[in-house]
Parts: C-alpha cells; structure tokens; sequence
C-alpha cells in the first residue's frame, strides 16, 4: 500500500453504433454501473462513443473481459460486433472531474441553453432559457439528434398555457422545455425509475419548474389515470419508432379533441410504416423534420383545424 492513498481508474472506451444506445446503457445500469457516458460525435454522427470508469480496485483484468464478454450479445442482436475496446489506467484523478469534463454548456435553437447543472452560463447565452441538467445516468443530456429536434419545435411553436404530458421524460428535459416556453403544467412518465429520480432532481434545479411538472413511475396508463377527466393539449414522446407504434393506440385517451403530439426517435427510413399506422389510427402527420438520420413528427386528428 505504501503511504500513498492514490486510488486508480479504468476508463473503457468504446465505439458503438448508436442502435445499440439504449441497450447498452440498460445493462450497464443492471449491473450496477452507473459511471458512464454516451457522447454524440459532432464529426462523425454514425458512431457514438461510450465511456466507462470503474475503480481498479474492484475491477480485476478477468472482470473487465467479463464485463466485454457480457455487452457483446448486445451487439450480436442488431448483426453487429463492438469495436475494439480501449482501457486506460487513470491515477490521481477524479473520475467526476473526467467524466463532467464531456459536458459543456449547449445551446439549442436559437432560445435554448442547456447547462450542466455544476457549471454557470457562459455569458453569451445569459438571455436564453437555461435548462439545467444533472444528466446523471438517464438519458436526455439534449444532445441526442431526437432531443434537440423535439426541442426546437417546442421553441418553433411555444406550448403558451398548454397541459402537456411527457411520455418517457428520462432527464425531464422536454417537459422542463415546454415549461420554460409557458406550458401550464407537465405530467411525465418513465418505466425507468432512475429516469424518473433524475427528472424530480431536474426539477429541483430548475425553480420555475417547482409545482409544475409531475415526475410518475409508469407509461401511458398512468398518464391516462393522472389526468384525469382534463385530457392533455400537447403529449411529447421520443421514444423508438416501434415503441411509439406500441403505445400510438392511448394517443387517443391522452390528449383532447384539437391536441397535437411531436413525436421523436424515429430513424428516417422506418418513417413510413410509422406514418401508416398512425393514419390508421385517425391521426394527421403535420410536420415532417429531419436531422441526420432522425426524424421527428407533429401529429394532429385528422378533419381537425389547425
Ligand atoms: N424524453 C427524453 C428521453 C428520451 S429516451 C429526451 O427526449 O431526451 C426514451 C425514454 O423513454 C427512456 O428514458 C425510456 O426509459 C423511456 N421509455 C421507453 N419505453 C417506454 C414506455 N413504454 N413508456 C414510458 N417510457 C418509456
């Protein structure tokens, strides 16, 4: 041991394809990691780069090749293999000091600032809403191609005095927008309850949103049941395209007669079969944005003026 107390890192470094995002962050959750980070490459938008640090002490050679061997499948799932993973020894270093350093302040739109909730606001963005965030382990850090376009149509066109449900909120950060941009209130859903810890402590950081916005356990039946017989203006969901699908039926129940939905998370190509079945189901697709390979959708009933 000797007399110095210096405690090491692992830093895991890896290339991922962004499919395998949401995935791969379930499972190190599931095993107890929550030292991670996924980080959008501005250069390069096809991959994403994750990050993970995980004490030396507790993590022997053999625990980090089972750590590989157990992501793997993940992959194997999408016909995908992971890149070559890449480990570094970090000494005499805060891991929160390395892994807050992938954070800066992030202007979105032309009104918004997201702001690591440790930092101050750069003064250039001093008049902008500024949203901050503790990203801690949910996702919705405002960076994702699907968080940033629903975040600009909020500001395109401002939730004023609307009810607004935000389904899967992960860090809270849609519902906090439409807030921010005069939404009434916010009732929002997680099936992932760190999603929805990470929400409320979004919501302490951000004093306007005390009282406004309502942070539930649970998906469209909750929502369903919290809003009782006042159904929604505007529901906000950035989920999978198949999993809007899946859900797409509550629509209905949620929100009222002349109600809109922007809906996210779609990959441009599965568009199509997304906008058949929400046909099907009565809607009307207003708006089509794409970023990347992204797209995100306004919907409305269709025969309702708008
Ligand atoms: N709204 C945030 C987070 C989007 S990530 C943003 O735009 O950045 C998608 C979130 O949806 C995840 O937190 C996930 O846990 C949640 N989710 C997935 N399926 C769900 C379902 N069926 N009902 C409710 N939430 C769901």
């Amino acid at each position: 041991m000797g007399s110095s107390s210096l405690f090491y890192w692992w830093r895991l470094k890896i290339l991922i394809d962004p499919v395998l995002e949401e995935s791969l962050s379930w499972k190190l959750e599931s095993l107890g990691i929550t030292r991670y980070a996924i980080k959008y490459r501005p250069e390069e938008c096809s991959k994403l780069t994750l990050y993970v640090w995980l004490p030396d002490c507790d993590w022997s050679e053999n625990d980090r090749e089972f750590l590989i061997a157990s992501l793997k499948p993940l992959a194997d799932v999408f016909h995908l293999t992971l890149s070559l993973p890449n480990w570094l020894k970090l000494a005499d270093e805060d891991w929160s000091v390395s892994w807050k350093q992938h954070w800066a302040p992030d202007p979105v739109g032309e009104r918004i600032l997201i702001l690591p909730a440790w930092l101050e606001p750069p003064k250039e963005f001093l008049d902008r809403l500024i949203l901050k965030l503790d990203p801690g382990s949910a996702f919705g850090t405002g960076s994702h191609p699907t968080t940033r376009l629903c975040l600009e149509a909020l500001e395109k066109k401002p939730p004023l005095g609307l009810r607004v449900v935000d389904l899967g909120c992960g860090s809270g950060v849609l519902g906090l927008a439409a807030l921010g941009l005069g939404a009434k209130e916010v009732l929002a859903v997680d099936i992932d309850s760190l999603a929805v810890s990470s929400t409320r402590k979004n919501v302490e950081l951000n004093k306007f949103a005390l009282g406004h916005l309502q942070a539930s356990l649970g998906s469209v039946e909750v929502l369903g049941s919290e809003l009782k017989s006042v159904k929604a203006d505007l529901l906000l969901c950035n989920i999978l395209a198949p999993v809007i699908a899946e859900l797409a039926p509550s629509f209905d129940d949620l929100l009222c007669l002349d109600g809109r939905a922007l809906l996210s998370g779609l990959l441009v190509d599965q568009a199509p079969k997304l906008f058949s079945r929400l046909e099907s189901l009565g809607w009307h697709i207003d708006l089509f944005l794409e970023q990347d390979k992204w797209g995100l959708i306004e919907i409305s009933r269709d025969g309702v003026q708008r």
